[in-house]
């Protein structure tokens, strides 16, 4: 029997909406039914550490099984770490779950998450109604699910195709109500294997091939090394190569895998690409091969950046409009200014989740939803996904 497919998701919400209760509901809930370990709310509550790419976030992972998946179940204790995770993407979600109490509604923190998760492509997300125990009336329910799916719409979702189930996480979790209880997180979990896809097969994609470096081989021409992100390249595909240097066309008259040639090559593979007509002068790391047209370069995108406070290595003093780092990319590395701070900020304080607008000095291949991370005198600074781009 071949092993269930694993599905990374994760809790969102306003504080105190129950999210970690939840969690904890969940694999007490699915330990009856044999698919997990029960995690006690104090034990997810003293949550692991996790560093990563230089940036720190407290979250904890919690794992537990449907009849049909593995779920690895990201929970963060304070709102500053789910925009952070979010921002960063250090733990990857590829759905969210998002807790909604019934006492509250639609919260500031609610309406943040919601925007953050269309901005980084979360598209996949299932609505738990909590504490729907404090609540004997099932119009104020109801009242609130308008509310949560008003929001939705609002932010890009489409609420109708979203499901919501109402429940109460202490009840699972304290053996109360089996039908605000246990059954609601059973019909939970049956909603994440309805709706939430599983990881995208980035095969479907035109290709996208990051350069790592270019060589010369004799009597042959320009050979560009490096990996495959998405996409399938066959020998004879027409190419276009994007970076310093601007445009230029070219095909791939011979890919390599391992000093053998080989006639394509997938998302993930590492390869030597034979680039015809072309001098090794016009690409270099950092440059992009990809399918002709598929990809713009950029002059200036809106962005989402999350600044790393000076206790996590990050800068010791704000900054303002006019700021000059350098955005890194993939293999690229573009100077950048701060063209504009949005919500009228004067300046931006280390430790802040901040939008403003970048404009590059050199345009950069940089789609909407991409992560990067930016850096100053040599020292990562900031973590931000591009959430509109501008060409
Ligand atoms: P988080 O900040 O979103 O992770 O929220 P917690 O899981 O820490 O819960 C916040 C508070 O709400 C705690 O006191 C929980 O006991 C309480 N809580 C969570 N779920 C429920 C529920 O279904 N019903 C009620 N009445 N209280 C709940």
């Amino acid at each position: 029997q071949r092993e269930k497919p694993w599905v990374t998701v994760g809790t969102i919400g306003h504080v105190d909406h129950g999210k970690t209760t939840l969690t904890s509901a969940i694999t007490k809930v699915l330990e009856a039914e044999g698919l997990a370990q029960y995690q006690t709310y104090d034990r997810i509550d003293s949550t692991i550490e996790e560093k990563r790419r230089g940036i720190t976030i407290n979250a904890a992972s919690v794992n537990y099984q449907s009849k049909l998946r593995n779920y690895a179940h990201v929970d963060c204790p304070g709102h500053a770490d789910y925009i952070k995770n979010m921002i960063s993407g250090t733990v990857q979600m590829d759905g969210t779950i998002l807790v909604v109490a019934a006492t509250d509604s639609v919260m500031p923190q609610t309406k943040e998450h919601v925007i953050l998760a269309k901005q980084i492509g979360v598209e996949d997300l299932v609505v738990y109604i909590n504490k729907t125990d404090t609540v004997d009336d099932d119009e104020i329910t109801q009242l609130v699910e308008l509310e949560v799916r008003e929001l939705l719409d609002i932010h890009g979702f489409d609420s109708d195709k979203i499901p919501f189930v109402a429940g109460s996480a202490l009840y699972a979790l304290n053996d109360k109500d089996p039908v605000k209880g246990r059954d609601s997180i059973i019909n939970l979990v049956e909603m994440l294997d309805k709706h939430v896809r599983l990881p995208t097969r980035i095969v479907d994609k035109p290709f996208f091939f990051n350069v790592e470096k270019a060589i010369t081989v004799k009597g042959r021409g320009t050979v560009a090394v490096g990996s495959l992100e998405r996409g399938i390249i066959e020998k004879g595909n027409e190419a276009e190569i994007l970076g310093k240097s601007g445009k230029i066309r070219t095909v791939i008259s011979q890919i390599q895998m391992f000093y053998k040639e080989v006639p394509k090559a997938m998302s993930g593979d590492s390869i030597g690409a034979l680039l015809r007509g072309v001098s090794k002068d016009k690409v270099r790391r950092g440059s992009i091969i990809a399918k002709p047209g598929s990809i713009k370069l950029v002059k200036k995108a809106d962005v989402k950046l999350y600044v790393l406070s000076k206790e996590e290595g990050g800068r010791h003093t704000p900054f303002m409009k006019g700021y000059k780092p350098v955005v890194f990319s993939r293999m690229s590395a573009v100077s950048a200014i701060v063209t504009e701070l949005k919500g009228g900020k004067e300046m931006v304080m280390p430790g802040e989740d901040v939008e403003l607008t970048f404009e590059f000095v050199i345009p950069l291949a940089i789609e909407e939803g991409k992560r990067f991370t930016v850096r100053d005198s040599r020292k990562t600074i900031a973590t931000g996904v591009a959430t509109k781009i501008y060409s």
